[in-house]
């Protein structure tokens, strides 16, 4: 793997600082940081290292864009090398950067299709309206076509998988049409959601799919601290030679940065996105994996870790990071979800909580938490689902909160 720089955060900032006037009075490159900023970014990285998928044999960066990037941590990863890039249909028509447009082979983009006539629980997977979808995103962006077609959310049960043909009937059509060339998915974790009923956990839907055969890669909730039944499933998917990408992957790491009570006893030397992008290229065994970023900063703080490995400073930052995490982030594993009387969404009320606390989008995840049927003032506050959490956590007080800072 290639890096022109070795990363210290530290003298980056301070480098940068002189030299740029995107820094905003926040201490962090707003949007239209400059160019100026934008190189000494891709600088202070340099070249990410690259994995190859198995089936395709593209290889990809180990750690991937996404759509929702910062505008100047899009340009500083395209000089980077990222290649990959998760749910650009999020881009409006002028959003598409100029330097992927241009040299459009040289990188891969991947569209979200979600189910229709509902959400992700109550929607259903229709090919006519997929297709329609597609085509109207493939003409919006100006991409001309999308490299990976990924089934968002994914599949409720491995019984769906198995007799509903739709979702891959549509990828097989839109491939005819020239529109998409690579089929995958996205899964979450349905056991126990009284919205899905026979809704299985995501393990075991991810399992079927790699057995399968047809979806060549999946990406899924995986983070420090994980589940063992997701570990056998990265182990499995390898065996199967089936793509794996981690999603979700901050696990509170946002929050972290902002606690200073937190920081100041934070082993020196490395940060919680640094030490995360170090474990998450070298200690497992995934293809790759999607960090959310929100400004240069936390692109240049987050990337330079790509692919190097743990010093003893990571490895204690990571510990400190799963025990306040199982304290204070959801992981989202939709385990409590089948004892609350009350039905209330926990996981989705949570994942909300995680975009406005840990990725600055509080406008989205109000939106978000506008739409619930069922919002967290109707949490009794009777305590039963805190002894199922697998954390452990006062899901009670949680709720609370998130229904105060998203309401
Ligand atoms: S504390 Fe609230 S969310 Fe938990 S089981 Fe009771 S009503 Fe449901
Ligand atoms: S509150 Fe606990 S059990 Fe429920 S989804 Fe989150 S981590 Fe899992």
């Amino acid at each position: 793997m290639a890096h022109s720089s070795q990363f210290d955060r530290r003298e980056f900032v301070r480098k940068s600082a002189a030299a740029v006037t995107g820094f905003s009075a926040a201490g962090s490159f707003t949007a239209c940081a400059g160019p100026e900023a934008i190189e000494e970014a891709a600088r202070s990285v340099g070249m990410l290292s690259r994995r190859k998928l198995p089936q395709c044999g593209r290889e990809i960066t180990v750690l991937i864009g996404a759509g929702s990037w910062d505008k100047a941590a899009i340009e500083a990863g395209i000089r980077c090398g990222v290649n990959y890039w998760h749910a650009v249909n999020e881009w409006q028509s002028g959003d598409v950067p100029q330097a992927i447009l241009r040299n459009r082979e040289a990188h891969y983009c991947q569209i979200c299709v979600d189910r229709v006539r509902g959400n992700h629980e109550t929607g259903d997977i229709d090919d006519e309206e997929h297709c329609r979808f597609v085509r109207e995103a493939v003409r919006r962006t100006g991409l001309r076509y999308f490299d990976d077609m990924q089934f968002h959310f994914g599949y409720h049960s491995v019984a769906e998988v198995k007799s509903n043909p739709r979702f891959v009937r549509a990828f097989e059509r839109l491939k005819k049409e020239g529109l998409v060339r690579h089929l995958c998915m996205s899964q979450h974790s349905y056991k126990g959601n009284s919205r899905v009923p026979d809704g299985e956990n995501a393990a075991e839907i991810l399992t079927a799919v790699a057995e399968q055969g047809l979806f060549e890669h999946g990406q899924f909730i995986y983070s420090y601290g994980d589940s063992p039944s997701i570990n056998e499933f990265v182990a499995l998917a390898r065996r199967k030679g089936f793509g794996t990408i981690a999603m979700k992957t901050t696990r509170g790491a946002g929050r972290m940065q902002r606690d200073a009570a937190f920081m100041k006893k934070f082993p020196p030397g490395t940060t919680p996105y640094h030490a995360l992008a170090r474990w998450l290229t070298t200690q497992t065994e995934l293809n790759a994996a999607v960090i959310q970023i929100s400004s240069l900063r936390e692109f240049v703080d987050t990337c330079s870790g790509a692919g190097k490995a743990m010093r003893a400073s990571d490895t204690e930052a990571v510990r400190e990071m799963t025990a306040y995490a199982n304290r204070e982030v959801c992981r989202l594993c939709n385990e409590c979800l089948a004892h609350c009387e009350r039905n209330v969404p926990i996981a989705d009320i949570l994942r909300f909580e995680r975009y406005a606390v840990d990725y600055g989008a509080r406008d989205r995840a109000r939106r978000l938490y506008g739409a619930l049927d069922l919002r967290a003032d109707a949490c009794t506050r009777c305590g039963t689902c805190t002894a199922r959490c697998s954390q452990g956590m006062d899901i009670a007080r949680k709720l609370a909160r998130a229904h105060a800072l998203l309401s």
